[in-house]
């Protein structure tokens, strides 16, 4: 079995983190397998130099251990090139030249706007645009590159170890970037591409993030990797249920720590 945690080097550690991390750092020990750290930094906006070496030094002192050098995205960006000249071959991607004022333009106007799980979906304007309007466009601006979940396969499933077999919506979060503008890529399709070229055998991450694996599976089906097993766990919340967020600074690793916490008391806060 691999495991891997991927955090973003955009802050600290904080406990909602430290959760994750160890559920993904047990797997592989309960099951004598490996456990991996990879960064998500392809938004070179939010990323900052200092975070790589605190997260590392945060899971070491918790003794969260890993063998490989952690990967970085950013280090990888051919690679998801790649991937998407794969789904552009395969017609399964469009470009898209909205801006974020356009689209929310567009959905204001719509009587039935497409809704997800966290509000309006992109309406689809781009999907039908004509192959002489794409090439003058493109000369005009770079694009970003939307999945067509209309063509998406439709029998596809994915198994989650809390949540049993999940039958794949494939219009859950609508035509949904793969590639933005400004970076080229995006975490749907990074993460397929690396779990898949770190042989992940059991992807886990927080519930939070289970209708992007609707997405997953679908691009797993396209590019022909194989699909790893899932653990969406339930997120660390406070007394009140409200989710712990990056925000809440006082529940950083580095605060703890610096207010003399053991590494084994802010285990302990995780697992009430
Ligand atoms: N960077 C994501 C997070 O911290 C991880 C996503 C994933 O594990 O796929 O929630």
């Amino acid at each position: 079995m691999i495991t891997r945690f991927a955090p973003s080097p955009t802050g600290h550690l904080h406990l909602g983190h430290v959760f994750a991390a160890q559920v993904a750092f047990e797997r592989a020990q309960e099951n004598g397998g490996e456990f991996l750290l990879r960064f998500e930094d392809i938004d070179h906006t939010r990323v900052r130099e200092e975070f790589y070496d605190a997260i590392e030094e945060d899971l070491q002192w918790l003794g969260i251990h890993w063998q490989q050098k952690p990967w970085r995205q950013r280090e990888r960006l051919p690679q998801y090139a790649d991937a998407l000249e794969i789904l552009k071959s395969q017609g399964m991607v469009y470009p898209c030249f909205c801006s974020r004022k356009e689209i929310e333009r567009e959905l204001a106007e719509l009587a039935n706007a497409p809704q997800g799980p966290e509000g309006p979906l992109y309406p689809g304007t781009c999907r039908n645009i004509s192959a002489t309007d794409v090439s003058w466009k493109m000369q005009q601006r770079e694009p970003a590159w939307r999945l067509d979940t209309r063509k998406a396969g439709q029998k596809l499933t994915f198994h989650d170890r809390l949540h049993g077999t999940i039958a794949v919506d494939p219009t859950l979060l609508g035509d949904v970037v793969l590639a933005r503008k400004d970076i080229d890529t995006s975490y749907h399709l990074a993460v397929v591409v690396d779990d898949h070229a770190q042989n992940i055998s059991l992807v886990t991450r927080g519930e939070d993030l289970l209708p992007s694996t609707h997405i997953h599976r679908i691009l797993q089906d396209l590019l022909n990797f194989e699909e790893p097993d899932y653990e969406h766990h339930q997120l660390i919340r406070d007394e009140t249920g409200e989710r712990l967020a990056k925000r809440n600074r006082s529940l950083s690793i580095a605060n703890l720590r610096q207010k003399g916490k053991s590494a084994s008391e802010v285990l302990k806060m995780i697992a009430d």
